[in-house]
C-alpha cells in the first residue's frame, strides 16, 4: 500500500502542518533543551482531536517516528526527533472548570500556568509542578511532584479520566470504569500509550498559599537538611516544600553584594489557613538566621510562577535523579559537599519531599512505582552556554554518582536524562510488569516510542 503524503495530511487537518520550508520550522522544531537540535519531517500543530487522530494515523501508516509534545520541557528531548512527524498540542490548551463538582477537563496541550491561571478564578488547584512553563501532560503522566503533593497527591492521583487518541486512531477515555487498565497506567507510565488530548482532574480549596523561598549560609547546609528529614515527616500535610542548592540570582530581596553566592534555600508552600502561615513556617525559619527571603501570603499561581524566570527556554539541560526511602547523615553529607558546588545560577538540586496523601494511595492503584520512597531528588543542571556542556555535565554526573549509594535505585521518570534509558524498568518499579502488559495491548508495535520507553 502506497504510504501517504504530507499534502494528504494536509487536507486532513485544521491547525499547521509545518515543514522545513515553512518559516515557522526554525522555532516548531526546537524544543525547551536546546541541546537537543533535531528536524523533523513535521511538526503538526493539532488545533484539536480530530487533527490528532490525523497526525497519529499519517505516522503509522508513513511508519515514521512519531513525538508527542506538551509543554516541550522533556529533558531528553522527546518532544521533537530527526525525520519524523510531531504532534505539538500547543495550541490545545482550553481548561473548564466545574465549580459545582470542583473538578477541571483540560487539554492536552496546556501548561500549569494555564491550568493554575483558570483554576484559581474560583479559588481551587490541583497539584501542579514548580515552574508555570511545564506542560500538564508530560507531568502527569510520569505522576506530578510539586508544591501540592503532601496534602493532595500526585498530579496523576488527582486525574478523574483522561481521553486518549491511542496508536490505532481510536479515541478511548479511561478512567476508573472505563477502559480501567489504561487508566491505570497513564498514572505514572508516561507517553506510552496514546496522545491524551485531555485531563480531568479533581480540585481542592487552594487560592492563596503562605511562602516563598529562604535563603541560609551554606554552613548551616548541615542543619537544615537533617531538620528537614525529621520535621517533613510527619508535618501538617498542608506544608508542602523543599530544601534548594541555589545560586542567589540578582533579585531585589537579596542583599546586591550577595548576588552570585552559593546557598542552601528552603522554599516553602503553607496551603492551609494564611493566618497560621508564619507559626507553620517558622521551625524552618528557626533553623539558622536567614540571609535574604521573600516568604509572605501570595496566590497560589504566583508561586508557582516564581522561579520561571531563572529557567527560561533555550537553555542546555542534563539532569540525573533518584527516590530516596530514608534521608541518611551519609546521604546528607553527599548533598553538603556536592550541592556547594553547584556551578550555575540556572543549576539547582532539589529534594521534594514525597509522603503524606502520596503515601495513602495505595502501591497497586497506579503506575507510580515507588509509592514506599519518601523523597524525590533532582540534580537538575541547567545552563546557558553550550561551550560549558563538559563541565556542568560532569557536575550531575559527579552528585548523581555519590548520591546513588544511599538512594534507590529506580528514580522519577520525568526528571530523567537520555542517557537514563537502561534505567526504564526500575524507574518504573513496582509498576513495570504490569506497564508491559498494558503497552502490548495498547500499543503492540510501539508507535509511541518517543519516551521513557517500555518495549512491548
Ligand atoms: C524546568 C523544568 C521544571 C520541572 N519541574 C517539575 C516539577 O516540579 N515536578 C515534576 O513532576 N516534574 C517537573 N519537571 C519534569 C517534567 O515533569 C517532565 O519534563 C515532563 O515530561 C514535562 O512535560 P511536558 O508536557 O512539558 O513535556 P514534553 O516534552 O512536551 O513531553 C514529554 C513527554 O511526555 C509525553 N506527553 C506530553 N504530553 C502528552 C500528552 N498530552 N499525551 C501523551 N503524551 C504526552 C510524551 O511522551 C512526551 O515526549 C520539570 C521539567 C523542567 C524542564
Amino acid at each position: 500500500m502506497a504510504k501517504p503524503t504530507i499534502d494528504e495530511l494536509r487536507e486532513l487537518v485544521r491547525g499547521e502542518v509545518i515543514t522545513s520550508d515553512d518559516p515557522s520550522y526554525e522555532g516548531a522544531r526546537r524544543v525547551y533543551n536546546a541541546m537537543i537540535d533535531k528536524r523533523p519531517l513535521c511538526v503538526v500543530r493539532a488545533s484539536g482531536v480530530s487533527d490528532v487522530i490525523a497526525a497519529v494515523s499519517f505516522a503509522r501508516e508513513a511508519e515514521l517516528d512519531l513525538s508527542v509534545r506538551g509543554g516541550g520541557h522533556s529533558v531528553p528531548g522527546f518532544g521533537t526527533n530527526d525525520g519524523g512527524l510531531v504532534i505539538d498540542l500547543s495550541l490545545m490548551k482550553g481548561v473548564r472548570v466545574d465549580q459545582k463538582n470542583r473538578t477541571a477537563r483540560a487539554e492536552g496541550g496546556a501548561t500549569w500556568g494555564d491550568f493554575n491561571h483558570a483554576t484559581n478564578a474560583f479559588g481551587l488547584a490541583t497539584t501542579g509542578g514548580i515552574i508555570s512553563t511545564t506542560g500538564i501532560g508530560g507531568l502527569t503522566l510520569g505522576g506530578g511532584i510539586g508544591y501540592l503533593t503532601r496534602g493532595y497527591g500526585l498530579s496523576c492521583d488527582n486525574l478523574i479520566s483522561a481521553d486518549v487518541v491511542t496508536a490505532d486512531g481510536r479515541v478511548l477515555t479511561a478512567s476508573t470504569d472505563e477502559n480501567a487498565d489504561l487508566f491505570w497506567a497513564l498514572r505514572g507510565g508516561g507517553g506510552n500509550f496514546g496522545v491524551a488530548t485531555s485531563f480531568e482532574f479533581k480540585l481542592h480549596p487552594v487560592k492563596d498559599i503562605y511562602g516563598g523561598p529562604m535563603f541560609f549560609e551554606l554552613e548551616h547546609a548541615g542543619e537544615l537538611l537533617r531538620f528537614y528529614r525529621e520535621f517533613i515527616a510527619d508535618a501538617p500535610e498542608e506544608f508542602g516544600g523543599f530544601p534548594a542548592y541555589q545560586i542567589a540570582p540578582p533579585l531585589p530581596f537579596i542583599p546586591e553584594e550577595r548576588h552570585g553566592d552559593t546557598f542552601i534555600a528552603f522554599v516553602a508552600c503553607w496551603a492551609g489557613p494564611l493566618e497560621k502561615g508564619e507559626s507553620a513556617l517558622k521551625p524552618v525559619h528557626d533553623v539558622a538566621p536567614v540571609v535574604a527571603e521573600h516568604v509572605g501570603p501570595m496566590p497560589y499561581p504566583a508561586l508557582n510562577a516564581a522561579f520561571d524566570a531563572l529557567v527560561p527556554p533555550g537553555l542546555q539541560h542534563y539532569w540525573k535523579a533518584n527516590f530516596v526511602t530514608e534521608l541518611t547523615d551519609a546521604a546528607i553529607e553527599t548533598h553538603l559537599e556536592h550541592g556547594a558546588k553547584i556551578p550555575v545560577v540556572n543549576s539547582t538540586v532539589h529534594i521534594y519531599p514525597i509522603n503524606g496523601a502520596c503515601h495513602r494511595v495505595g502501591p497497586d492503584e497506579t503506575a507510580f512505582g515507588h509509592r514506599d520512597a519518601n523523597f524525590a531528588t533532582v540534580i537538575a543542571g541547567m545552563w546557558p552556554e553550550p561551550a560549558d556542556n563538559e563541565a556542568n555535565i560532569e557536575w550531575v554526573r559527579n552528585y548523581y554518582a555519590a548520591t546513588a549509594p544511599h538512594s534507590k535505585e529506580g528514580g522519577y521518570t520525568n526528571f530523567m536524562a537520555a542517557d537514563d534509558q537502561d534505567r526504564v524498568p526500575v524507574n518504573y518499579g513496582k509498576a513495570y510488569d504490569r506497564l508491559l502488559e498494558v503497552k502490548r495491548n495498547y500499543d503492540p508495535n510501539n508507535l509511541f516510542h518517543m519516551n521513557q520507553n517500555i518495549k512491548p
